[in-house]
């Protein structure tokens, strides 16, 4: 979270906006279980336990569903097999034109 939901302030890490005052840790509280689902899939990936890697994925993607999210749910669904979850996700992401531009950008950064 980069801004209050609310007012749109600046969000500057604490549990409550400090402009609204508006309780913004429950918000927060997600994103950070989001982000622990989504480090547990990239650690099943690097186990090879690719069952284990669509499941965490799969919970990172509904607390949050980020390009990067459905992105390695696409790829762990591909990995156990399941095609038609990862073409349907992978559409998903190619009708979504700011992800698509969010993905390219990423890329741009990594390969100058
Ligand atoms: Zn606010």
């Amino acid at each position: 979270m980069e801004r209050c939901p609310v007012c749109n302030a600046r969000y500057a890490g604490n549990r409550q906006c400090h402009r609204c005052k508006a309780d913004i840790g429950m918000l927060a509280d997600i994103e950070e279980a989001a982000d622990s689902f989504r480090q547990k899939a990239v650690d099943a990936y690097y186990a090879a336990d690719y069952p284990l890697m669509l499941d965490h994925a799969r919970r990172s993607c509904s607390l949050r569903k980020t390009s990067d999210a459905v992105w390695l749910m696409a790829c762990a669904a591909f990995l156990t097999r399941r095609f038609d979850m990862a073409l349907r996700l992978r559409n998903s992401m190619a009708n979504n034109q700011s992800w698509t531009m969010e993905r390219v950008n990423a890329k741009s950064c990594n390969h100058p």
